[in-house]
């Protein structure tokens, strides 16, 4: 249906759309995408390999056919500071032989054959919509392998594609990492250590982070799971502190080592000054009877980096005043540091969405976005096509499906998803944020779009 406002809504996706202002917050979320509305949102095996994949000493198998495998492949930008078997895509590859008599025995020989040739420190196999249908049994075949193996952990995630949305992935990958947790030694840990989760590292973002911990004085235990390590996990339930990032992804995590370990969590997020400030101002705080210093050392480090950073803001910050952003990304999270970035820039948010937002996530959004912003949830090319048209955008801020939606309409893009090959965390990364808007909004390009040139 057409909206007033001229936006192209099908009728049964209008309680996941809420536009600010115009009715008290009440909106739908966490359900199953509209049949062939072609949603942005990814399968349950996507949202499984999204948080494992960056395990970098893992060996990473795919039970299904290669299709499903054919997006891990290089493809993204989770850097490791050592082993790299991560980049590698393994794939059963299920024929229709498989399919008809059982993949188990494929998969069997797959692992023997790969574990032999990598040595990897753990395996992960995931299964596909195909192996649910079939009924594959990857427990017993991970089982199986893994006493064979002296014991290596070989992990089945249960991450059948079709069983439900990315969210069912997340909770896959936490399920199967859990079974790493507890089983390494604690020893020589800090009393002021933290893991962090929901971290992918992209373009070494992870390693800002530490750094800026280190400086601090907080260990870091485990990276979970961008640059991360099987060791590390085995033994993360030895630290102080998890800071929980990316929540939908691994919260979930979180929240079994508090029940199981006792290990408790802070949320955080590492984007925009705001949020980076506040982080390790949350992590001082909670260590500031360990260590007294501590707040005295954060609020330092937190000065230094902003007085290098805020002059560069201001002349961006010239050219961007007005310009209106949109924003539809995988997790709520970016989106909130998204909002308040812009806002730093001059900028205004005028669409907000995400694929995996809960109640909570699209409550607090609504609390933070201005007047007249559309806040959206699971939503389609169709539909984010007109918010965008509608809303007159300069800037879409997106992953790899929302690219060609930009580009076609002729709005600038920026790329904030798991291929990006430039660092957008932390003070430093705030200015490679700012440096690419303002590269992206300014392009003399759009000047020569047909939409555009109607308009002036
Ligand atoms: S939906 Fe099923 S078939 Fe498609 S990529 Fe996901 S697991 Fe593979």
């Amino acid at each position: 249906m057409m909206t007033a406002a001229g936006s192209v809504i099908f009728e049964e996706r209008k309680s996941q759309i809420h536009r600010k202002g115009e009715k008290p917050f009440d909106m739908n979320c966490n359900r199953e995408s509209l049949a062939g509305a072609v949603s942005q949102r990814a399968c349950v095996f996507c949202g499984s390999r999204v948080v494992l994949y960056p395990i970098a000493d893992a060996l990473h198998l795919v039970h299904g056919p290669i299709g499903c495998a054919a997006y891990t492949w290089d493809i993204r930008g989770a850097l490791s500071s050592g082993p790299a078997l991560h980049r590698m895509s393994f794939s059963t590859d299920l024929q229709e032989r498989d399919i008809i008599f059982g993949g188990e025995e494929k998969l069997y020989r797959a692992l023997i054959e790969l574990i032999d040739r990598h040595r990897p420190r753990a395996a992960f196999v995931y299964s596909t919509c195909i192996v649910g249908i079939i009924g594959d049994d990857l427990e017993a075949v991970c089982r199986r392998v893994s006493a064979e193996k002296d014991g290596i952990p070989v992990l089945p995630v249960q991450s059948e594609g079709f069983k439900g949305n990315k969210r069912e992935g997340y909770s896959a990958a936490c399920k199967a990492m859990f079974r790493l947790v507890g089983t390494g030694g604690t020893e020589g840990i800090s009393p002021l250590s933290v893991n962090i989760l929901g971290d992918f590292n992209l373009a070494g973002e992870l390693w800002i982070v530490r750094e800026y911990l280190a400086r601090i004085g907080v260990e870091t235990v485990a990276n979970i799971t961008g640059d991360g390590r099987v060791e590390d996990i085995m033994r993360a339930h030895g630290a102080a502190l998890n800071l929980v990032q990316c929540s939908g992804a691994t919260m979930e995590l979180a929240q079994m080592m508090k029940e199981s370990y006792g290990v408790p969590f802070l949320r955080v997020s590492y984007f925009g000054v705001e949020d980076m400030a506040q982080a390790l101002y949350d992590v001082a705080a909670f260590f500031k009877d360990r260590d007294r210093e501590i707040v005295g050392r954060t609020r330092a480090l937190v000065k230094d980096e902003l007085l290098k950073l805020y002059p560069a803001l201001q002349e961006f910050k010239k050219d961007l005043c007005g310009k209106k952003a949109a924003i539809y990304v995988g997790g709520a999270f970016k989106a909130f540091s998204l909002v308040k970035a812009f806002r730093l820039l001059g900028m205004k948010v005028v669409l907000v969405g995400s694929q995996t937002g809960t109640d909570q996530d699209y409550r607090e959004l609504h609390e933070i976005t201005d007047r007249g912003t559309i806040i959206v949830d699971d939503s389609n090319p169709l539909e984010l096509s007109s918010f965008l048209k509608e809303k007159e955008c300069d800037v879409f801020v997106g992953g790899v499906k929302e690219r060609p939606i930009a580009y076609k309409l002729g709005v600038g893009f920026c790329d904030h998803n798991h291929e990006r090959k430039q660092p957008l965390e932390g003070f430093v990364g705030m200015l490679n944020f700012a440096k690419e808007i303002h590269s992206s909004v300014m392009s003399p390009v759009w000047r020569f779009v047909p939409r555009r040139k109607a308009r002036n």
